[in-house]
């Protein structure tokens, strides 16, 4: 057996634990399997300049990664195909697939789900990963529970190790930044990551660990059920997504996973290294922007 096979027979086993300790292992059992197909939608529209202003500075470490949920359980993810003349006269564009598409647990949400739950759930010595030999402790997740934005990074690193809340560090308080950038203040969005435990050295989080940690993610979001979902990063786009396209390939464009509108940008970590790049995000969360019918504080006069 390849190491590719291996992966995905280790994903499934993951889930299907995880699913027998909620005693729904019959679930799967039941559930039809529907394989992904290729489409194609016109180009998202640009929809404004880069941000003039003097926000977001410093270098650090990029985290760009590759894991996805295991398509055993994945959706289907939609683009939110644009209608606007502009969108109409882009290029149409191939977009990425799932390789296997299938219902999720998730998909019928858990009865009375909160966050206090899940948190009770994981509980403070969660031990279901390899992750929770080196961490410290478990980093939930911090913000408005019913925010009407989320943001997504990959996992905690040390800071968020140490003081036990997501985006605490240097690539944390570039995202406080981006967020005041918006008109909104950290505890206005919900703010977590893919995986609740520091990857050692902070490497990625690794495909086992993503698939084992994740459907915690997936019922933080179904319980805040915000209008939009910003990835922050290749490694929370891929894992909702279910895909291993690089981020590229669709950062700022529109889709929608399970009513929510999500969007994927590049990971504050990646602009402290490549500062160049901020326009980019600036470009990308002014369409979040849009959505959500925000508009930039104003300056005030020295
Ligand atoms: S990363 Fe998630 S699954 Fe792994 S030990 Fe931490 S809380 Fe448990």
């Amino acid at each position: 057996m390849d190491s590719k096979s291996d992966s995905k027979n280790l994903s499934a086993e993951s889930w299907l634990r995880y699913a027998d300790e909620l005693g729904l292992a019959p679930f799967y059992l039941e559930r039809p399997v529907q394989m992904g197909a290729f489409i194609a939608a016109p180009a998202a529209p640009i929809i404004a300049a880069a941000h003039e202003s003097a926000i977001w500075q410093a270098p650090a470490d990029d985290r760009a990664a590759s894991s996805s949920l295991p398509a055993l359980v994945a959706a289907v993810p939609k683009r939110v195909v644009e209608t606007s003349s502009v969108a109409q006269k882009s290029a149409a564009s191939q977009i990425f697939v799932p390789q296997v598409a299938a219902q999720s647990l998730f998909e019928e949400r858990i009865e009375n789900d909160s966050l206090d739950r899940i948190r009770q759930d994981i509980t403070p010595t969660c031990t279901r990963c390899k992750l929770h030999k080196a961490r410290k402790q478990i980093v939930f997740g911090v913000g408005n529970p019913e925010a009407q934005l989320v943001f997504v990074g990959e996992g905690p690193g040390r800071d968020e190790d140490e003081q036990g809340e997501p985006f605490v560090g240097r690539a944390g308080q570039l995202l406080t930044q981006m967020i005041g950038a918006m008109g909104l203040r950290r505890q206005d969005v919900y703010i977590c990551n893919v995986v609740k435990c520091r990857p050692p050295e902070n490497r990625l989080p690794e495909k086992d660990e993503i698939a084992i940690c994740s459907p915690f993610l997936a019922r933080q979001l179904a319980v805040i059920n915000p209008k939009v979902i910003c990835c922050l990063g290749a490694c929370s786009a891929q894992t909702l997504l279910n895909t291993n396209q690089g981020i590229s390939r669709f950062r700022g464009e529109w889709f929608d996973y399970r009513g929510s509108k999500l969007i994927a940008t590049y990971h504050p970590a990646y602009l402290l290294r490549n500062p160049a790049a901020k326009a980019e995000v600036w470009k990308d969360l002014q369409k979040v922007m849009a959505v959500l019918g925000l508009h930039p504080p104003k300056k005030t006069k020295p």
